[in-house]
């Protein structure tokens, strides 16, 4: 009787789905239960919407919200209908225009989608950087000098999410833009983060010989893995490789990955502001290589 009881919820549930949004658009019901907004058209009024809002209408596109103490966050959830598991990316970042911009190219192009944070235009979210919010505990969070509060909730979403649309096989994928010479360079290396540049001229606004063109990596070994390190180089993209532990931790979605997912298969993308067209291409050479 229970059983039946369940099943015939769980049918008006989803028959109530089926008609109230885009069934070319159905999502998981623990995705649709976090979404708040469907409607390309209401979401015009975001600026990453407008500016892509002719290719969008191609894709799915979802507010999610969820609230974890005083922040209640929201993302925009962006997914390719016909094609929904792919290469899926993380954007933590509502100031980095072109990372957006290049998600809905390469979600319209390989499937997948991609999960932005929303936060106004900026970098932050009401104080706390997106980028440095992955401790689950206080212990770790307590650690972490860019994390205020302990955020078990947000990763344990984020990845919910993230492990739903990304194709089994495929690595933990980010996009970031950076400042123009900034303290993101392949020209530049410190105690936790060395960089392998792919050109012997690296050269201001020169596509993917510019500075600030490069592919985080990420691993526990003091040195990155050989032939993935090659590989990377050898199709001429600068490679920053990031080591990580316990110690060392910042709350970034690598650490995050590394540290908790198991695994080192990790690649974030990064050129500078404006510069959409090599992000496009360092996204179309990944992903041929992957
Ligand atoms: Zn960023």
């Amino acid at each position: 009787m229970k059983l039946f009881f369940s099943f015939f919820i769980l049918l008006t549930f989803s028959t109530s789905l089926l008609f109230s949004s885009d069934k070319r658009c159905k999502r998981p019901d623990f995705i649709s239960s976090l979404s708040v907004e469907n409607s390309l058209k209401t979401l015009k009024t975001l600026q990453d919407v407008r500016r892509n809002y002719a290719a969008l209408k191609h894709l799915c596109v979802d507010v999610i919200n969820f609230k974890e103490g005083k922040y209640s966050w929201k993302m925009l959830l962006v997914t390719h209908p016909k094609v929904p598991k792919g290469p899926f990316w993380f954007l933590p970042h509502d100031n980095e225009n072109e990372a957006f911009d290049a998600g809905v190219y390469a979600t319209r192009k390989y499937g997948g989608g991609f999960l932005a944070v929303l936060s106004d235009g900026g970098r932050y979210f009401q104080g706390q950087d997106p980028n440095r919010n992955f401790g689950d505990t206080s212990a770790v969070a307590g650690h972490c000098a860019n994390q205020s509060h302990p955020a078990p909730k947000y990763g344990k979403t984020i990845f919910s999410i993230i492990n739903f649309y990304k194709r089994r096989g495929l690595p933990y994928l980010a996009l970031h833009n950076n400042t123009n010479a900034g303290g993101i360079s392949i020209l530049k290396s410190s105690a936790s983060v060395r960089s392998f540049p792919a050109h012997r001229d690296i050269a201001d606004g020169k596509g993917l010989r510019d500075e600030d063109s490069l592919v985080y990596i990420a691993g526990k070994s003091k040195t990155p893995n050989t032939s993935k390190l090659n590989r990377l180089l050898g199709e001429g993209l600068n490679t920053r490789y990031e080591l990580v532990n316990g110690q060392t931790n910042d709350c970034s979605l690598s650490n995050y990955v590394i540290l908790n997912r198991n695994t080192e298969r990790y690649y974030n993308i990064e050129t500078q502001h404006g510069d959409l067209k090599t992000q496009k291409e360092m996204i179309d050479i990944l992903l041929k290589s992957l």
